[in-house]
């Protein structure tokens, strides 16, 4: 039995709820230890946000070189045909997550936090036992995080193993599907169909749901959707899935009967689950919102000495929410005054074209506020989406109509995903349109849309 270790701080869980929460505990002076059973940077960095968004590059590089080889480009550009090496790209990606999983691995060491490799166990609110793999070790804390952070939901009709296989297993597939099954036509189903479908796999999307990315509304799916019949890429809506039938393929039952899909490779896509099971939660007297941990504006859980952070606690399930949780965790610890009260949590779909959301929706808007103001701008009117190919989607500002003020912000777009940083600091600050429509943005961008919007909105374009 290994010397037990003792410390002020001990964060479970090494995603960026955790890593971020840990190294700024560490910077601030806090004795602070972290344990991980797999690898530092937690599903974001090692199978989830970076290699998605690595994967969707190379497909974007690759599609764009067969429309030049196609002859067809409207940019007087041609090309020869270009070929696809998935094993390399794959080692691209994973040389991209080792170097951040490296930066994590300096950070957590500059900041002096002790790192654990190992599966933690609670044994109570202030002890954990790690299985390491020289022995178990005992870890007494006088504060802890939970940032165990999520896994993918499996269908009981369609487990994982063989081609069935989770958004972990297909970002590590280094040979092409020919034929690939996408269950789940939310963000990370539709983010890597289309990926695949450009990469020249022959895609289709199944989805309960009536619609592609149900939590946003028509208007902003619309352009993702045209893009995906433009790609090819099949869509069995209002499908539900039954399950592998003996010869091989995937049945569904659809609105007119039961179809059989082809597939090598199934991905499935239906969501994530908090990670509460196997570390001992039924040793803490921890209050639950259905599946997630509690926590309050402080992300204190109903135990003392115990906080929990990341996707453990609840939507939305993002890499941004968990780490300033984690900056709030840490000042808290260190005897700051913190609170976790984001007005707004910026969400954003890496499709073709991609969609970005903050704030509610105007239905949700709608139903707040007596009335609202709506200032839509289509990216046809805009030079710059012109020339990046994306005239495609719009931007749309909903603000109050009493005193302005804006509520929500989305757009649906080329390369829109670099708007959420405007839209979430104008949301944060309380912005109303006269500041945005007043704000001169730089011609020729993007941003001149959204201050567009707000002008319209004004009724003064
Ligand atoms: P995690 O990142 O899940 O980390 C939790 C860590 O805890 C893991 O490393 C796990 O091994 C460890 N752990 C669990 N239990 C124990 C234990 N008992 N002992 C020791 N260690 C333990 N979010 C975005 O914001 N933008 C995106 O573009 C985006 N794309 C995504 C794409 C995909 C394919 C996926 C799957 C997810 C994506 N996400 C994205 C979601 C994002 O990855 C998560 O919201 C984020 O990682 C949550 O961080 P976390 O710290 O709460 O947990």
């Amino acid at each position: 039995m290994m010397k037990e270790i003792r410390c002020k701080l001990l964060v479970v869980g090494a995603g960026p709820g955790g890593y971020v929460c840990a190294a700024r505990a560490g910077e601030r002076g806090v004795d602070t230890v972290i344990v991980e059973e797999r690898r530092v940077g937690g599903t974001c960095l090692n199978v989830g946000c970076i290699p998605s968004k690595a994967l969707i590059h190379a497909a974007d590089e690759f599609a764009r070189l067969n429309e030049y080889a196609s002859r067809r480009s409207p940019l007087g550009i041609a090309a020869a045909q270009p070929s696809l090496d998935l094993a390399q790209t794959i080692a691209w990606k994973d040389a991209i997550v080792g170097k951040l999983d490296g930066g994590v691995a300096g950070l957590l060491k500059r900041a002096h936090v002790k790192v654990v490799l190992g599966r933690a166990r609670f044994r109570d609110g202030k002890t954990v036992v790690v299985q390491t793999e020289t022995g178990e070790q005992t870890i007494r804390a006088e504060s802890v995080v939970i940032a165990t952070g999520s896994e993918p939901i499996e269908l009981a009709s369609l487990p994982f193993g063989g081609i069935v296989v989770s958004s972990t297993g297909l970002l590590a597939a280094t040979e092409l599907p020919r034929r690939l099954v996408v269950v789940g036509a939310g963000y990370i189903g539709v983010e890597l169909g289309t990926a695949f479908a450009k990469f020249g796999s022959q895609v289709t999307l199944v989805d309960v749901a009536p619609r592609i990315l149900p939590q946003y509304d028509a208007e902003l799916t619309r352009p993702v959707a045209q893009r995906l019949a433009a790609l090819g890429v099949g869509l069995k809506l209002g499908a539900a899935v039954q399950g592998l039938s003996s010869d091989g393929r995937l049945s569904i039952e659809t609105g007119t009967g039961v179809e059989r899909l082809d597939a090598d490779r199934i991905l499935v896509a239906v969501g994530r689950r908090p990670a509460v099971a196997d570390w001992g939660l039924e040793e803490l007297v921890l209050d639950r919102d259905g599946p997630f941990v509690r926590v309050d504006d402080r992300c204190r859980t109903s135990m003392r000495g115990v906080y929990a952070i990341g996707d453990v606690t609840g939507e939305p399930m993002l890499a941004h929410r968990a780490m300033m949780q984690g900056e709030v965790v840490a000042d808290l610890v260190a005897q700051r005054k913190r609170v976790f009260e984001p007005r707004a949590i910026p969400a954003i779909c890496f499709t073709d074209p991609e969609i970005v959301s903050v704030g509610p929706s105007v239905d949700e808007a709608r139903r707040t506020h007596a009335e609202v103001r709506i200032g839509m701008v289509p990216f046809s009117a805009n030079g710059r989406a012109m020339t990046l190919h994306g005239e495609s989607g719009f931007v749309r500002i909903v603000a109050r109509a009493d005193n302005h003020v804006v509520v929500a912000m989305q757009a649906v777009g080329t390369a829109v995903s670099e708007l959420s940083a405007s839209f979430g600091l104008a949301l944060e600050m309380g912005a109303r349109l006269e500041d945005i429509a007043g704000t001169i943005h730089a011609h020729p961008t993007l941003g001149e849309a959204v201050q567009e919007a707000a002008a319209r909105a004004l009724a003064r374009s």
